[in-house]
């Protein structure tokens, strides 16, 4: 870190997927920024590039613990502060669930006290998953929900509604100037190979002629926002100054089933793979689409990259780590 006087921008889970793309929009803008990330699900090579970039430091540690001296260290400069720390798929989020929890509360909690000490502006990246399997469609941010707190999925949803509860407390108790964005599903390079999720999975399949796994029967559906698009957002959320603590919906209402999606990325990657159907997961919400008016009226966003695009791109990256991987990709 250099040794003047800027202003720092803290992204805590910066080397995840999303994490990492908007470190480097916010290079891009000018932003000093620090990335904390434990490197439990999100990856290093995701930040290579930005590393070495005068504006950039990299620390390791997990938002679980004391927040470390190095980041401490610059709490008076500290003015925005994102906190996207979290593994973010279900295989992955189920796989530690105690650490899941701390991790949306703990974590939370250590920094929306780091954005308090340093009077910084704290967006928490909360998620669809706090409307669990929805009985209201498409969902608005006034939707309560219909979630499970004893089912696999609770240590990710509870978790994050819970962030959600103690965010607007600190903002309720004028401790934090606190924005909540509600990611809804995202996809694009940098997903990890093996994260488990839907468009990573049909993907890596289809280029690696591996049998493509649909959960279910295919007919549940999600929305699929492409994540420029969804880092747009969240810096539209974190510079307005009229949005306020409210959540905000982030996601593309672009809304199909899973089956549609298989069948537009075999159309894509031209693969032989086979379909082959298995159990869905407990808790599976069966429909997801956002509800983005408030989004629209009150940032000014809305996605604009077209889902074919988005995968193209997103079938270009895949194939290339999984040549360099030796995964053997068929195009
Ligand atoms: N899914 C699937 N095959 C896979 C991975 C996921 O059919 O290989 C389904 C999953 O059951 C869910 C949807 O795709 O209905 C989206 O799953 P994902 O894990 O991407 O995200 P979620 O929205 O469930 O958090």
């Amino acid at each position: 870190m250099d040794t003047n006087d800027a202003p720092v921008t803290l992204v805590a889970g910066g080397a995840g997927f999303i994490g990492s793309h908007l470190c480097q929009a916010l290079l891009e803008r000018g932003e000093h920024v620090v990335c904390l990330d434990n490197l439990q699900t999100s990856r290093a090579t995701n930040v290579d590039d930005l590393i070495g970039h005068p504006r950039f430091t990299f620390v390791k540690a997990d938002v679980i613990e004391k927040l470390p001296a190095t980041v401490t260290a610059l709490t008076r400069r500290i003015t925005r502060v994102y906190n996207l720390a979290c593994a973010a798929s279900p295989p992955h989020y189920q796989a530690d669930p105690e650490h899941t929890m701390l991790t949306c509360v703990v974590g939370t909690d250590h920094l929306l006290r780091l954005a308090e000490q340093s009077g910084a502006r704290f967006l928490l990246t909360s998620t669809s998953e706090v409307y669990g399997d929805p009985e209201v469609h498409p969902q608005r941010e006034d939707y309560r929900g219909a979630v499970s707190c004893t089912g696999p999925r609770a240590c990710y949803d509870e978790g994050k509604r819970a962030a959600e509860a103690m965010a607007l407390d600190f903002a309720r108790l004028g401790r934090a100037d606190v924005r909540v964005a509600r990611i809804f599903n995202t996809y694009g390079p940098r997903m990890h190979p093996d994260d488990g999720r839907v468009v990573s999975n049909f993907i890596c399949q289809a280029l690696t002629g591996d049998t493509i796994t649909v959960y279910g029967d295919g007919s549940q559906t999600r929305s699929f926002c492409y994540v420029s698009d969804l880092v747009d957002g969240l810096i539209r959320l974190m510079d307005s100054e009229t949005v306020g603590s409210e959540p905000v919906n982030l996601g593309n209402p672009n809304e199909m089933t899973v089956s549609d999606l298989v069948t537009r990325i075999v159309a894509l990657t031209g693969t032989t793979a086979q379909v082959d159907y298995h159990p869905l997961p407990v808790d599976d919400p069966r429909r997801r689409k956002p509800d983005i008016t408030r989004a629209q009226t009150m940032l000014g966003w809305a996605p604009l990259v077209p889902l074919e695009e988005g995968l193209s791109r997103t079938c270009t990256w895949f194939a290339q780590e999984l040549r360099q991987a030796d995964r053997m990709p068929l195009l």
